[in-house]
């Protein structure tokens, strides 16, 4: 048996049996040898019998005795025993097995595994497998795979085809070469395989999984760093220092940096200074403080003579940006302007000639500008904003602006798309996952609609202390035949509840930009108390002060987007509260949103969320280029990621056209399993 062989080469595999397998994308030896379990079993510890419950998988230990074996005339050779523990007894009973009686030994103690059923009023062990004593306390150490089936394949039939085709895992190429598997502690490839299948326990099932897990990317980004190797490592001419206008901007701020705040700065002076092109991502979580990030960044190159650009997805957030940072800038001379689509011609007209006469240093604004005829005179850096809300398209075309500009994408969002993009544009990455540490938990609740007394009770003590809050709706007017609330009758809705004690107001997309940044400056500056809105406040809106959203209609969204809303709150020091309203009957909608309760790490929510969802819902356009992952997720794994594509670099950087003996593996796959890929790839 060889890795090419078509699984009908293993034992027991005739033409049915491979045609099912083929459904699941396996037909060689090889490929069976790479599909996964999904989970693995493991065998429980035996409980009294006293305890057994119908349906369930039961294990019990205990003493055998009235063995009954059938007489030779009946038809159906049916076996029972009765076992006895302290607790109580239960019959055994096996269908057409009449060997089991030269297993079963009265007297004796075994362990017993098999389905609990109801006969007549009495439980029964139906078919139950035998296990002496320290053979199943052995299993139990043991994890039992689980694969994905269809139907006519049984869980069983793949075990045991697996089992056979591990006796060839020796023949695996080998692709990490193994300088590298010794640095990152890797299995040797074999192994791995074995204990990915039937692992001894579980922490070698996790060794084996990264080892593979490792593999996959690795490979993965020795592909795209050959694809891109044109493009890879621009020299940059742009002089940029560090003045100490940086350190000063940092001295003066009303908090202190974090210390991953600081360390993604460092790495961005580095990148500044270090003679080539920076392309990185900073990837944070909702108010993890990204943007003081880019501000910092933006103040280096401004201060060094260059021009700064910083593009937002939203007017608002763009106006939020512009807002905080031409305060900051004023103090070391320096010029911000925004551009956006609400302003006159003539405004814009005035912002195009200060870009291109270098009057303006830093221009904040949202893409859609950025595509138009702009010209600056010393673009130095382009910073994007909630990346994920972006094409790929945009983000260059703001690139080819300058003379290949410093390049810093900011994104709160693990999904593929970011990451593919990332994969793709070749970027660093930096984290932020520590968050200011002034921060208090936001408190969460799920609620029914019954809830809306209370919470108008609690609003308004939330503002009678001070606070502000927001109120989610999915519409922004009534429509027929929904039953929704929207942000217009909501808002009539509340002035009348609460009549002229709190002031309201609305926000939603259908509002001209200008009303729009009106509105949040309003709020921003406490002119107001409520804000009624759709998720048009989703990204990036920035209103320390207010500490208490409540979201309608909860379940209609997806888990990332209900983290990005609740995000708005938990901005300061105060204690914020997340409501989330759910209209849902089911329990399925209620459990999803119970995730949001139990966790606020956007990565675990986005994982959640994909899983419930499936991977297809976040398409973008990207993801057409993006294989399928066999073990590594590439969300969870992301750390591996990091290290995977810093092998690729220094093996690509030695041996460019993978030539080494020790790459000629890695050649071999990439110029046949890839090459359908990559033309995937150059063309999205
Ligand atoms: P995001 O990463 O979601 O873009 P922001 O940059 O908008 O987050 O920051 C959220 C809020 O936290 C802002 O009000 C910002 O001023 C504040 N902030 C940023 N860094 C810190 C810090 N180190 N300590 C306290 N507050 C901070
Ligand atoms: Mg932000």
């Amino acid at each position: 048996m060889e890795l090419k062989d078509s699984v009908s080469s293993i034992k027991g595999i005739g033409e049915k049996t491979q045609k099912l397998f083929e459904k699941l994308g396996v037909e060689s030896v090889g490929e069976l040898l790479t599909f996964y379990p999904t989970r693995y079993d493991t065998f429980s510890d035996p409980k009294p019998i006293a305890e057994l419950k119908e349906g369930e998988d039961g294990v019990i230990c205990g003493l055998v005795s009235r063995v009954v074996t059938p007489g030779y005339a009946s038809r159906i050779k049916i076996l029972t025993c009765i076992v006895t523990d302290p607790s109580g007894s239960i019959e055994l009973v096996w269908f057409n097995q009449p060997y089991v009686k030269f297993e079963l030994k009265s007297g004796y103690h075994f362990i017993f595994r098999g389905k609990v059923r109801l006969k007549g009023k009495k439980l029964q062990l139906e078919q139950p497998k035998i296990y002496k004593r320290e053979d199943y306390y052995r299993l139990q150490t043991a994890l039992q795979p689980v694969y994905p089936l269809t139907a006519g394949l049984t869980l069983n039939t793949v075990r045991k085809s697996m089992k056979q085709a591990l006796t060839i895992t020796g023949d695996m190429p080998e692709f990490v070469p193994l300088k590298f598997r010794k640095k990152y502690e890797l299995l040797k490839k074999n192994h791995a395989v074995t204990e990915m299948h039937f692992p001894k326990s579980r922490e070698t099932m996790m060794e084996a999984r990264r080892s593979l897990v490792f593999e996959e990317f690795f490979l993965f980004m020795v592909f795209l760093r050959q694809m891109s190797l044109g493009r890879e490592v621009k020299e940059s001419s742009l002089v940029i220092k560090d003045n100490g206008e940086c350190d000063d901007l940092i001295g003066k701020l009303p908090y202190e940096l974090t210390s991953d705040q600081i360390k993604t700065f460092e790495e961005i002076k580095n990148d500044l200074t270090s003679g080539r092109v920076m392309a990185r991502l900073i990837q944070g979580d909702v108010g993890s403080g990204k943007t003081v990030v880019a501000e910092l960044a933006l103040l280096m190159v401004a201060g060094s003579g260059y021009q700064g650009a910083i593009m937002a997805p939203t007017e608002v957030l763009a106006k939020q940006h512009y807002e905080s940072m031409q305060k900051d800038m004023d103090r070391y001379g320096l010029k911000c302007c925004l551009l956006v689509g609400s302003m006159t011609a003539a405004e814009k007209k005035k912002v195009y000639s200060d870009i291109a006469e270098h009057r303006a240093d830093i221009v904040i604004g949202t893409h859609t500008l950025f595509q138009e005829k702009l010209v600056f005179d010393k673009l130095g850096l382009c910073v994007t904003d909630e990346q994920h809300r972006f094409g790929v398209r945009q983000r260059e075309s703001l690139s080819k602006k300058g003379i290949s500009p410093h390049i810093l994408v900011m994104s709160a969002t693990p999904i593929p798309r970011t990451l593919a993009m990332m994969l793709y544009g070749d970027m660093d990455i930096s984290r932020i996952t520590t968050m200011p540490s002034d921060r208090q938990a936001i408190k969460n609740c799920v609620v029914g609609q019954g809830y809306r007394n209370t919470a108008y009770n609690f609003i308004r003590k939330q503002i009678e202390e001070g606070r502000q809050a927001y109120i989610i709706c999915p519409m922004i007017d009534a429509e027929e035949d929904s039953e929704l609330e929207n942000v217009t009758d909501y808002t009539e809705k509340l002035k009348d509840i609460f009549g002229n004690t709190l002031r309201i107001d609305k926000l939603h997309g259908k509002m001209k930009p200008k009303e729009k940044n009106d509105v949040m400056l309003k709020f921003k500056n406490k002119e107001f108390d409520i804000l009624i809105s759709t998720t048009v406040i989703e990204v990036g809106i920035d209103v320390p002060n207010a500490t208490m959203i409540i979201i309608q209609h909860a379940d209609r969204y997806g888990l990332a987007t209900l983290h990005q809303l609740r995000g708005r709150v938990g901005r300061g020091q105060k204690k914020s509260y997340c409501i989330l309203v759910s209209s849902a009957k089911g329990q399925t909608a209620k459990q999803r949103l119970q995730i949001m309760t139990t966790t606020t790490d956007g990565f675990k929510i986005a994982s959640e969320d994909l899983k419930m969802r499936g991977p297809g819902e976040f398409t973008g356009t990207l993801q057409h280029g993006f294989p399928e992952f066999k073990a590594g997720d590439i969300i969870k794994d992301v750390k591996l990621i990091e290290y995977a594509k810093q092998v690729a670099v220094d093996i690509i950087a030695d041996d460019p056209e993978l030539i080494a003996p020790e790459h000629t593996n890695i050649n071999y796959l990439i110029n046949t399993k890839y090459s359908q890929l990559s033309k995937i790839i150059q063309v999205g």
